[in-house]
């Protein structure tokens, strides 16, 4: 079995609350996998606030308050990104995060074969929320204590100043959470209905990984 390369095409969605690691997982099985595609809906919102596109206007207002895009605004968006081949591999990072968002992709004829809901405790989640800063340019991102930048307050690649994201403030943050607990949770019953959603708990990227990868390579390898 090759740890480096899937066997059978794997459309992997990652869910979990906002900050339990969903962008840092992806990160770690596309450096096992160099052939998996990502995409990553905050990051393709983001890219559209800052280029201006109407789409991006339409998101701010919702992003900023810490409010879930309306999910027509983010069906089309993403269902226009998703790879058409059936032999690509990919994570959708952020997409679907509502019933009706899986519904979209679901009638789309995408056929998901693997959910990975990270669960993670919540006291964890906001003890890490408040050391996040990010690099605004390209989404990289840094916490202050696991994974500081080399030099306090910069960005390791470009030397550019990192900030705390909008949404990250916490009060912005708590309705984050209580949205994630209201949207979200019709989504895993969903899945798990359809037979795909696999459960993985822990308190950091490093307990969690082996187990993702493990459970990937079982599937997939
Ligand atoms: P994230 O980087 O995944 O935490 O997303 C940042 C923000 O983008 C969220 O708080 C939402 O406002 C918006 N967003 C990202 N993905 C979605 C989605 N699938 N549905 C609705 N809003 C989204």
């Amino acid at each position: 079995m090759s740890t480096s390369s899937l066997s059978r095409a794997a459309r992997i969605i990652m869910v979990g609350c906002p900050g339990a690691g969903k962008g840092t997982q992806t990160a770690r099985l596309l450096k096992q996998f160099p052939a998996v595609k990502a995409l990553s809906s905050g990051d393709i919102l983001r890219d559209n606030v800052a280029r201006g596109t109407d789409i991006g206007k339409q998101a701010s207002t919702y992003m900023s308050s810490g409010s879930l895009v309306p999910d027509i605004v983010m069906s089309k968006l993403i269902l226009s990104s998703i790879p058409s081949s059936p032999t690509t591999s990919y994570i959708l990072d952020g997409f679907p995060r509502t019933r009706p968002q899986a519904e979209a992709l679901s009638d789309a004829g995408v056929d998901v074969n693997f959910v990975v809901n990270l669960d993670v405790p919540h006291s964890v989640i906001l003890e890490r929320i408040a050391n996040r800063m990010v690099h605004p340019g390209s989404g990289r991102v840094y916490n202050l204590t696991y994974s500081p930048p080399k030099v306090e307050g910069l960005d390791d690649v470009t030397g550019e100043k990192l900030v705390r994201r909008v949404d990250d403030d916490p009060e912005t943050f708590k309705i984050r959470l209580e949205k994630y607990e209201e949207k979200t949770k019709p989504l895993i019953d969903f899945y798990r209905e359809k037979g795909v959603l696999w459960t993985v708990q822990g308190r950091t990227s490093d307990e969690i990984f082996p187990k993702l990868l493990d459970e990937v390579l079982r599937r997939f390898g």
